[in-house]
């Protein structure tokens, strides 16, 4: 048997040397790719955004495919990258996840050499990556933007709950007080057979203003409920403004009067509007009766006038005025403002009351006020259409909630 001769021996260890190297560098390149995979799994697991998503798998595919440059168009219109002026060669895979097709990746010139099955491979697979990498962005910022919308949805529930919670204690107490003093008045007129006639009509004068008040409470809740039932009835017709404000503050002077009060009534325009009469005279009642309320020198004044189609109605005292920060909410249900909620009675349903009415006559109502100056609460209601113009039909309608 003859011996292999050294340079045979050689020669094979030679090629074997080169064949290890071969294999190690592929196993290399492997590992390499597998690395690459994984930190762009874990990377895009870290809730990017598309943006951060689409850098990352361009700038990690054309490291590992000894790529030139790459671009990137998801079907929502974001676009990364650049396509080279020169393209000598390039590979497109789609992007994808399970609900469908996302947009597509695009590698272009390969340095020495030509893009082979294996880059598809891997460029696929990382573009599946980016595919659920997208898709948990989404999901996340989709719960992120729900959450929010619920912690703000927690925080207005919170708001309404305190502000029930405020008008139950408060319409308590209103209710409490006249109660309390049509109970003892009551009591006392009953416990002394003697009383002088002057003294029983006193207190019997005291137990009908206290009961007027009852009624007056009970009447507004009854209306809100109505309101926010969109059961509010209306009677419309056309009618002379101006009477139902002379019929309010004729109604309310005595009540100005027991404060010291001036009460007065310019009529610069007189104006006929199509209105429930009782409606807007419960309006009128709420605004003069809160500038009486929150007004403590001085007086109320009421301004009627003709502005285009409108009539224009003001009412504006002299009193407390209304902090800048309150103004947007005071027309909401409940909504009292703080400072003045123990020393004043109400149960902050007059204005929301008022805004629901005069919406329904499809007017408006605007406030201004100065803090320790006064307020001007202004309606604008529109005018009915001249005599021989459309007719006004006498209707009966419901408010809108
Ligand atoms: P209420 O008078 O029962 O509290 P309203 O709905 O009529 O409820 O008014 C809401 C709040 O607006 C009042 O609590 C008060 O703080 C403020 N307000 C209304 N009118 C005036 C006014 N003319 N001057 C000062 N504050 C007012």
């Amino acid at each position: 048997m003859s011996q292999p001769s050294l340079a045979a021996f050689e020669e094979r260890l030679s090629a074997s040397k080169v064949e290890i190297e071969a294999l190690t560098q592929e196993t290399l390149n492997l590992y390499r790719q597998v690395n690459l995979l994984y930190r762009i799994g874990e990377s895009m697991n870290a809730c990017l955004s598309p943006e951060e998503v689409g850098q990352l798998v361009l700038r990690e595919s054309c490291k590992i495919l000894r790529a030139t440059s790459g671009r990137i168009e998801l079907d929502d219109g974001v676009t990364l990258g650049v396509r080279p002026g020169v393209v000598e060669s390039e590979l497109q895979v789609p992007i994808e996840n399970a609900h469908g097709h996302l947009g597509s990746v695009t590698i272009f010139n390969k340095r020495n050499g030509f893009f082979t099955a294996a880059d598809e491979k891997l460029i696929r697979a990382i573009a599946r990556q980016a595919g659920i990498a997208l898709e948990n962005n989404r999901l996340i910022h989709g719960l992120i933007a729900k959450n929010r919308e619920l912690e703000q949805l927690n925080e207005e529930l919170k708001a309404v709950d305190q502000m029930k919670s405020d008008f139950v204690s408060n319409v308590s107490h209103e209710l409490r007080t006249p109660l309390a003093s049509i109970k003892g008045f009551a009591a006392t007129i009953l416990a002394d057979d003697e009383m002088p006639q002057e003294i029983q009509r006193e207190f019997v004068g005291i137990i009908n203003d206290e009961s007027d008040k009852l009624c007056v409470i009970i009447n507004d809740i009854l209306d809100i409920s109505k309101m926010m039932s969109g059961y509010m009835k209306f009677d419309m017709r056309p009618v002379a403004l101006e009477a139902a404000v002379y019929d309010v503050v004729k109604l309310l002077t005595m009540l100005a009067e027991r404060k010291g009060l001036t009460l007065k009534f310019d009529l610069v325009d007189s104006a006929t509007v199509v209105m429930d009469s009782s409606r807007i005279a419960q309006v009128l009642k709420n605004l003069v009766g809160n500038a009486i309320k929150f007004t403590d020198t001085g007086g109320v004044r009421l301004v009627q006038w003709l502005d285009g189609d409108f009539a224009c109605l003001a009412v504006e005292d002299t009193g407390a005025g209304i902090p800048e920060d309150h103004v947007p909410f005071i027309f909401e249900k409940f909504y009292r403002v703080e400072n003045v909620v123990h020393t004043k009675e109400g149960t902050g349903l007059g204005l929301a009351l008022v805004r629901t009415i005069v919406d329904h006559h499809h007017g408006s109502i605007e406030v201004r006020s100065r803090l320790g100056e006064g307020s001007t609460f202004t309606v604008r209601l529109p005018l009915a259409p001249p005599p021989g113009g459309a007719e006004v039909p006498h209707a009966e309608t419901h408010s809108d909630r």
